[in-house]
Parts: C-alpha cells; structure tokens; sequence
C-alpha cells in the first residue's frame, strides 16, 4: 500500500514558513484575484482569502458575471498593472468562452504575473532567482520532494500539455535530471508510457483514465485532476487501485491542492520582494 502524500499537511509547513517571511517584511504584500461568477471560482477564491488573510497578505479582487465583456475585463487587468500597491496577480480559469486567455496573458505586468503566464515568462517557464512560476507545477514538486526520492535518472511521464501545468511541471522534472516524457491526447499507447513512469504526473480532468493495474509498481503518483462525480471530488487516477501499486500517491481532495494555493500566496511574497528591490525578473 503506498503511502499517502498529505497536500493539507505540507501546505501547514509552508504556511508556518511564509508566516515568518511575511511577518518580517516592512510593507504588505498584495494579491489581486480576478475570477468569474462560477460556483467552482467562488469556492477557490474563498480558499484563496482564508489563506491570505492568515498569512498576512491583502487581497483585492474583481468578480464578473460570465458573460462579461472582454473590454471590462482587460481594462481592470490594466488598471492593477499601473496600481503600485498591487504585487501579485491571479486569473482565475477556465475563462468565459468570449475571454481570449492568451491576450489576458499578454496584458499582464511580467514582474506581477505570479502564474509565469505572459509570454516573457512563459519562455523562460519560471523567472527570477526565486523561481516564480505556475504555482500548480511548484506544488508537484513539493509533493514529490516530500517523498525523499531523488529524480536525477528516473523515468517521470507527465500526462496533459497545458501551459498551465503540464508544460511547466515537465520544465522542473527536466531540471531535476529525470528522463521526462509528456503525453497528451493525441498520444497512443497512454498505458505503456505510464507503466514505465517512477514517477507520473497526471493533469487532465478525465476521471479513473489512469488505471489502477497501469502503475508501475513502487512509482510516485501525482494527481492534478480535478472532476466533479456524483457530487464527489475526483482525481485522474483509480486511486484504490493505484495505491496498491505506487510507493506513494497523492490524493484528491487533499494533495495537489492545498499546496498550490500555498505557492499562490509565496509567489505573491516572493514577487513583492523583487518589487521592493526596484528590481524586475532577472
Ligand atoms: P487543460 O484542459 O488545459 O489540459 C488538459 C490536458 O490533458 C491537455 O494537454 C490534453 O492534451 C490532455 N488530455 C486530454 N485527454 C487526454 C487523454 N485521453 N489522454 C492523455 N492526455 C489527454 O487542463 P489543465 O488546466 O492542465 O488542468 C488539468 C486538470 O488539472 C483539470 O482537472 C484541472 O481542474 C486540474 N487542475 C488542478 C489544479 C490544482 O491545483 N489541483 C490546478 C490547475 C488545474
């Protein structure tokens, strides 16, 4: 049975860390959250504040309706960019069909974007000393760093492409010398590229694709995948059946998650540092 990678519990040691960070900086490091009226959105913005608001950091946020007009939408992004009271920046996704996130992206002042999502950042996937950058692909590395295992060498198979997570968590496993594969959905053969992987990482949002029988055995398993089944909260993984397989596999709800929210607000500390130094990304 493998062990299970407590998100709640890592998220606590970081907060307990940054706690002491925030405590020790001269100003307020701020955090602006745009989000669309989405139960979902509303929830995580919720997560978002609780934790701001125990951390020390202040937070502006903009709901829209979603049908809102992408004009609205741009010029409040503006509007924060040329605010120096605002250190950080956080766009809630999925956006609204009419809402282009790639021009979103492009809007945002690079020294605020603490997802790494405009362009300049993207490239370079995760900028400055500190490492800022897409805060989901941060907390698999923190979840897969808790488990002692080293990388250099290991087999690490990625499943999802995105900008947002697949692409950037693949970034950090290639920094850590493992032999990284990514797949997606035009990849054939998913099963056996997974059951080479020591370590999988898997950012979809298609529930039980990843069999339980498919992982190789003593592997790292990391669920991304967020699914609503039935009124439960799901992974991508059959977890029951995987955790009989894998070393130690992390769970949802409680593994990914409150992690990444974590990295939201050290991004956000992290950003306003480099602010205070007059400096940009270096
Ligand atoms: P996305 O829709 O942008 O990307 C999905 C990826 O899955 C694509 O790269 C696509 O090629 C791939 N894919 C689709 N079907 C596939 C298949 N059958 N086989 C292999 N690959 C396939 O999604 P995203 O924004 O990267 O998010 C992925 C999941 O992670 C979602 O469930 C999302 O809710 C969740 N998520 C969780 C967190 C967190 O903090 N826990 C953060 C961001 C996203």
């Amino acid at each position: 049975m493998g062990t299970i990678l407590d998100g709640k519990a890592i998220a606590a040691r970081l907060h307990d860390a940054l706690t002491r960070e925030v405590a020790a900086l001269r100003g307020c490091p701020r955090l602006a959250i745009l989000w669309f009226e989405t139960p979902s959105s509303a929830l995580y913005r919720k997560a978002q504040c609780r934790q701001a608001a125990s951390l020390g950091i202040a937070i502006t946020d903009a709901s829209f309706p979603t049908d809102v007009e992408p004009d609205a939408v741009e010029a409040r992004i503006l509007e924060w960019n040329r605010d120096p009271k605002i250190h950080g920046m956080f766009v809630h996704q999925p956006m609204p069909a009419q809402i282009n996130p790639q021009r979103i992206s492009a809007l945002i002042d690079p020294a605020k974007d603490i997802e790494g999502i405009h362009p300049q950042n993207s490239a370079r996937r995760f900028f400055a000393k500190a490492r800022i950058g897409s805060c989901t692909a941060l907390a698999v590395m923190e979840l897969i760093e808790a488990t002692g295992m080293p990388l250099e060498g290991k087999d690490a198979v990625v499943v999802g492409h995105s900008e947002i997570v697949g692409r950037p968590v693949s970034m950090l496993l290639l920094d850590k010398l493992a032999t990284t594969t990514i797949c997606h959905i035009a990849t054939t053969h998913l099963e056996q590229h997974v059951h080479r992987a020591d370590v999988l990482v898997v950012a979809v949002g298609k529930p039980q694709l990843i069999k339980g029988a498919w992982i190789k055995p003593g592997a790292i398993v990391i669920d991304v995948g967020i699914n609503v089944v039935g009124g439960r909260v799901v992974g991508d993984v059959e977890f029951e059946a995987a955790r009989q397989r894998a070393a130690f596999i992390s769970p949802v709800p409680g593994g990914v998650g409150p992690v990444t929210v974590m990295m939201v607000m050290k991004n956000t500390v992290e950003a306003y540092k480099l602010q205070q130094q007059g400096g940009a990304a270096a």
